[in-house]
């Protein structure tokens, strides 16, 4: 059996024309040979009826404090809905199809409800099915535990069902069907001339996910690179083929005529961080004061980012919604914290940025040059991060695009 595993985002399934390329893309994949396995998301965006954030909505208007589990049950209808209306979809073009939950699909997570890992794929029930022919969809984003609970894997969790599947079915590849025709240089809702990678490694696109490109989710990435299983992001409504996630440096794949030709793979953002500053007074002790500054963030389950550690002062961030209670917990120890709401983090991902002289030097002018200040910056050997205010977010991805002309 050649499986093929076919994931579809809420975009591509909002309504009856998006759902028949859906089924036409499900039925190329059968002419080929493939038995095709379906992963789908919850139709469309937030407003739409059974969107996931319009199910948040729904119960969290009426008590802001939803139990967990209660929630997993209310988000896995989400998929359920589309699943369902995807089987009747390709029922009607006479393709014999079967609905399975997370839970039916042999996915078991552990029972963190709202952001549960999958702790293993019993993959018997799913083979089964496609023994009978059937073209198998899966509700993605879901799983049970071992005791029948439902829960759900986080945002972005339909990616990692469909590569955990992939991986567990050792299909021949994983395909993510997006409203995109591949992974970009950058957001194309906010560089127009994005230009569309045709390779790009596990690595590279993992950091540029980790980093807000938010068209494939990091998690599933690192899933389907531990058996390496190729991943290929394409969109629904074209024939366009995509970009191929493999191990292979793209300088290196084949028909490419040089060898290191892009430092920079791609630019991503993340919008609404707030920057902490931390004083630490003369008479204080240096190193207890940052250990309980860290302590305190994290006995509260606030994850900081962007940390630099100074002998006087104490940086990092945190996500906006976080900072309130950041500071007041800082307060409470004793700190006097000046906080800066409404930065973004833009971060410069590529293989090569480390052994090339002058990258830093290329990014500060092209910044300058824009009027946009550099609130604070950090590197590592396939990073380079700027914090900037949320209303030069947008031109910082512009200019550092043009800048390391990725669009050419
Ligand atoms: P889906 O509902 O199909 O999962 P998502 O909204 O999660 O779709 O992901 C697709 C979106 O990701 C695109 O519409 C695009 O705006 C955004 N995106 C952000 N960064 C990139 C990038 N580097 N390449 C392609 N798309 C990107
Ligand atoms: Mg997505």
């Amino acid at each position: 059996m050649r499986i093929l595993v076919q994931k579809f985002g809420g975009t591509s399934l909002a309504n009856p024309e998006r759902r028949a390329q859906v089924a036409a893309k499900v039925s190329e994949a059968i002419n080929q040979g493939y038995s095709p396995v379906v992963v789908v998301s919850a139709i469309g965006r937030s407003g739409d009826p059974y969107a996931t954030d319009t199910l948040i909505k729904m119960v969290s208007s009426i008590y802001s404090e939803v139990p967990k589990r209660e929630m997993d049950l209310l988000l896995s209808c989400g998929e359920i809905i589309s699943g369902s209306i995807m089987v009747s979809t390709l029922q009607g073009l006479g393709l014999e199809a079967v609905l399975l939950t997370g839970g039916q699909a042999g996915i078991i997570t552990n029972s963190s409800f709202g952001d549960a890992r999958i702790v293993r794929i019993e993959p018997e029930n799913i083979l089964e099915q496609l023994k009978e022919g059937k073209v198998v969809v899966i509700t993605g984003f879901q799983g049970m535990t071992e005791n029948g609970q439902i829960t759900t894997l986080g945002r972005g969790g339909s990616d990692t069902t469909a590569c955990s599947i992939g991986v567990a079915l050792n299909a021949e590849a994983i395909d993510i069907y997006t409203d995109v025709e591949g992974i970009m240089t950058a957001d194309p809702r906010i560089v127009q001339d994005a230009k569309i990678l045709d390779v790009i490694t596990y690595n590279d696109i993992c950091h540029l996910a980790h980093q807000g490109a938010k068209v494939i989710h990091p998690r599933a990435v690192e899933i389907a690179m531990q058996k390496n299983i190729p991943l290929r992001v394409k969109c629904t409504f074209s024939d366009a083929p995509g970009t191929l996630v493999t191990n292979v440096q793209p300088d290196l794949a084949e028909g490419s005529d040089m060898i290191g030709d892009r430092i920079i793979t791609g630019i991503a953002h993340t919008p609404n961080v707030t920057q902490i500053k931390i004083h630490i007074q003369e008479e204080e002790n240096k190193p207890k004061a940052i250990t309980k500054i860290f302590k305190g963030m994290a006995l509260a389950d606030i994850s900081v980012d962007f940390i630099s550690v100074q002998p006087e002062t104490v940086l990092y961030t945190v996500r906006d919604e976080l900072a309130k209670k950041a500071v007041n917990i800082l307060k409470n120890l004793g700190f006097n914290p000046e906080s800066a709401p409404g930065c973004a983090k833009i971060a410069l991902v590529g293989g090569g940025i480390a052994d090339v002289p002058g990258v830093m030097a290329n990014m500060a002018e092209a910044l300058a040059e824009s009027g946009i200040e550099i609130l604070q910056s950090a590197d590592s050997h396939t990073t380079i991060w700027v914090l900037v205010r949320k209303e030069h977010m947008v031109p910082a991805v512009q200019s550092l695009h043009k800048k390391f002309e990725l669009g050419i």
